[in-house]
């Protein structure tokens, strides 16, 4: 079979974030497969044509995209940030293992792009440079309570959290939830960094602590990075300042998230 499928992230917003790798995946493709806001950031090309769907819809475009490709096509579906992070590849391999066994013979490829949390880290200095994890607070495709309970279990264990999916119209509560919850484990000070729209034009970039974070300052294109007892704020004059999370432990053994020592 000819077809070929690739997966291909396009970075956080930033065209100069997006790889080469990316770029010629683009360029090749005969057909591009992704939510509209996505497929909007892609340069217009003569001939490839363009099939937005609707956020929601991830298993019916991974599974209009196979088939497109097993008819021959050069086929991308097109992701922001990265394409394994809450994003479509993990649709796509869904697809293939439940579909029919054509589609494993299928030329796939899966092309990295900057996640949303690398971004935002980028953007404040190094708040990931110790022990961290990555969440996603929709419960579109999992339980409240299994939220809850990893939600614990990454801030009692000592970790930096990058929240996606915080919030959206449909579930205006959660990430309130979510804070409450963090704050069981955590001190207020702990650090909280806000990133809306990094690396666009409208990036909004905020620092505060876990107990002066607002739910309502986060929405669908905002990702949050909630600091561990490790994370570190350094003010500059006349900068911003950085923060960051040091290589080397700092918070005795045991004492997880837990410790009294914030950053602020
Ligand atoms: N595959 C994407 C994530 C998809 S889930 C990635 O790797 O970044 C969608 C969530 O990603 C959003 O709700 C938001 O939390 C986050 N996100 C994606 N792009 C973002 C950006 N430029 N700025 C802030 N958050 C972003």
């Amino acid at each position: 079979m000819s077809g070929r499928l690739a997966v291909v992230g396009i970075g956080p917003g930033d065209p100069a974030l997006l790889n080469e790798q990316a770029k010629s995946a683009l360029a090749d493709a005969d057909a591009l497969y992704g939510y509209r806001a996505y497929l909007d950031r892609v340069p217009a090309r003569q001939g490839q044509s363009r099939h937005a769907s609707d956020n929601r819809q991830e298993t019916a475009r991974a599974a209009a995209a196979l088939a497109h490709a097993a008819r021959g096509a050069n086929v991308a579906v097109v992701t922001g940030g990265d394409p394994g992070v809450f994003a479509m590849a993990a649709a796509v391999c869904e697809e293939i293992e439940a579909g029919p066994p054509a589609l494993r013979a299928l030329d796939v490829t899966v092309i990295p792009g900057i996640t949303a949390m690398l971004a935002l880290a980028a953007r404040v200095g190094a708040p990931l440079g110790h022990d961290f994890c990555a969440l996603s607070l929709s419960d579109n495709l999992k339980s409240w309570e299994v939220i809850e309970r990893r939600l614990d279990a990454a801030a009692s264990g000592g970790f930096v959290i990058a929240l996606y999916n915080p919030a959206s119209r449909a579930r205006p509560l959660q990430l309130r939830r979510a804070f409450e919850r963090l704050a069981r484990h955590l001190p207020g000070s702990t650090l909280v960094i806000f990133g809306r729209a990094v690396s666009r034009p409208d990036e909004r970039i905020s620092i505060t602590t876990l107990a002066e974070a607002g739910a309502e300052d986060a929405d669908m294109s905002t990702v949050i990075i909630v600091g561990s007892a490790e994370t570190r704020l350094i003010d500059r004059p006349g900068r911003a300042p950085l923060v960051y999370s040091p290589r080397k432990q700092t918070v005795p053994a045991g004492s997880g998230g837990s410790s009294r020592r914030g950053g602020a």
